[in-house]
């Protein structure tokens, strides 16, 4: 059994008091005690980012980028390990945390260490006076993290945090402690101060700490709709930042027009991909009804050849859900949508993989025969579930896709380009794709509007969002 600590200025340091153990997705088994961060050793944390946020914002945006630079090269020369760690993490497919998590990971160090060298402000001239603005650090930030992505979500939330010159404290989910202290390892190896990127460990009431404590300046959290409520409660009376990512439950419209195959493979990959524990995720397909019969059998062929299996195999497609507790939730949206009538066309049961029997494996599902009022339809499952919708005209489909709480993303199948830029124009996402879905280069944002949250990840809005501006104004 592993133990897993909080690394604290500059190495693991150990905790008195509680310890949860670490669930593997993949056979069921416990596999590492995870030390919850006590209030002391999270002080010396406060105290050592302190140090180290003097030091680091005390240096010029061409160093912090050049040490920003070496920790991409080092995190992208460590694919492998931090793959190995993020498949035991998440009991997500080998294929894609080799290809998407661990590299945006590592380009994310490279692109917000490139903008470090290039950040400054406006200058402003009046009759016998000069003003000139900046953009200065916040101090410590906190980050919070989700389950589904714990190496994108370490990176993509401290990267431009320190670009920005913080002092950065995550906190991963306590499901997925893993790859969070092998990054912080890398970084320290590439130079970073000591205290400067720490990671403290535990659940919800560690996550309180982090956002009751008055000396961090923002939080950023990456989570379900009702902890976003909480911590913008928890963060209220010490007034800070807060950057919000939450659920969705996103829709996809495939108008008849789209490239077939194109609009199939899309849709497939915007459910099924991480079986489907994706935020953005489209799980509402809305299809043109001149095509619903032919979208639907396609699909279905589709999902059935999925490879559903040991994550750690190259060939696998679908690994396991995150634990047993979240498989009995998607296993209880299949018996819901049943219940309420949808038609389950494939998929949606328990799998028990050779040699991965103790993991928590579902089948992909296709629910057809859905109605916009059914919980399936309306509520974010989280699992792979697509719930297939089908439409008649344009201003019917954007006023039933927009039709929900949430506003995370959206996209749209079609050849007719300027029916792209109407519907785009009138759906109410934080990002919106057309003719592809959850593609998210570096400098491109991502976020949500609505109950999915506000703030965006990535790009320079991320930057700016762990920055403050600072008003010099000189009279001659
Ligand atoms: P969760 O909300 O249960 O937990 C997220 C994190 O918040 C964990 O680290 C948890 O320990 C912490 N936390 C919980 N309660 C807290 C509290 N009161 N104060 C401080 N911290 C607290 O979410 P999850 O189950 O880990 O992840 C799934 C959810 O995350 C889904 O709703 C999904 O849509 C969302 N998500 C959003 C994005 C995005 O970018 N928008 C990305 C991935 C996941």
């Amino acid at each position: 059994m592993d133990r897993i600590k909080a690394f604290i200025n500059g190495r693991f340091q150990n905790s008195d008091g509680e310890v949860l153990i670490k669930i593997n997705p993949v056979s069921g088994a416990p596999i590492a005690e995870v030390e919850k961060t006590d209030t002391a050793l999270l002080e010396h944390a406060i105290t050592a980012a302190k140090n180290a946020q003097i030091e680091w914002s005390s240096l010029t945006g061409q160093e912090r980028s050049h040490i920003m630079m070496r920790a991409a090269r080092m995190l992208a020369s460590s694919l492998e390990e931090l793959t190995r760690l993020e498949v035991r993490d998440v009991g997500k497919a080998w294929s894609e945390a080799i290809s998407a998590d661990v590299p945006c990971g590592a380009e994310a160090y490279e692109y917000f260490g490139s903008l470090a060298a290039t950040l400054t402000g406006t200058s402003h001239k009046w009759s016998g006076a000069r003003g000139f603005t900046e953009r200065v650090p916040l101090g410590i930030c906190a980050g919070i993290g989700a389950w589904n992505y714990p190496t994108q979500i370490a990176c993509w939330k401290s990267a431009p945090a320190l670009a920005m010159g913080n002092a950065f404290i995550l906190k991963p989910s306590e499901m997925t402690p893993y790859t969070a202290n092998a990054i912080a390892e890398i970084l320290q190896e590439a130079g970073l101060p000591a205290g400067l990127f720490q990671v403290v460990h535990g659940d919800f009431s560690v996550g309180r700490a982090l956002c009751e404590h008055p000396d961090i300046a923002k939080i950023s959290l990456t989570g379900g709709v009702k902890t976003g409520k909480k911590i913008l409660a928890q963060s209220a009376s010490t007034l800070k930042k807060v950057t919000l990512e939450l659920g969705g439950k996103a829709p996809l419209i495939v108008f008849a027009d789209a490239d077939f195959d194109v609009a199939v493979q899309t849709a497939l990959d915007a459910n099924f991909y991480t079986a489907g524990e994706v935020c953005s995720n489209a799980t509402r397909v809305f299809v043109d009804e001149k095509i619903l019969d032919k979208f639907v059998e396609a699909m279905r062929d589709k999902t059935q050849a999925l490879k559903i299996g040991d994550p750690m195999k190259e060939e696998t497609q679908i690994g396991a859900l995150i634990s047993e507790h979240h498989l009995e939730k998607v296993l209880s949206y299949i018996s819901i949508g049943k219940s309420e009538g949808a038609h389950l066309v494939i998929g949606g049961e328990r799998q028990f993989p050779d040699g991965c029997e103790g993991g928590f494996f579902i089948s992909p599902a296709i629910f057809t025969d859905c109605k916009d009022d059914m919980r399936i339809v309306k509520e974010e499952i989280f699992g792979p579930v697509m719930a297939v919708l089908s439409f008649k005209g344009e201003e019917e489909v954007i006023e039933r896709a927009n039709n929900t709480p949430f506003g995370l993303g959206a996209g749209i199948m079609t050849s007719d380009l300027s029916r792209a830029h109407r519907v785009a124009d009138k759906l109410d996402a934080g990002n919106i794709w057309i003719n592809s879905y959850n593609l998210i280069p570096p400098d491109w944002p991502f976020g949500g509007v609505k109950q999915s949250g506000f703030g965006r990840e990535s790009s320079v809005f991320a930057l700016e969002s762990y920055s403050q501006v600072k008003a010099t104004y000189i009279q001659y």
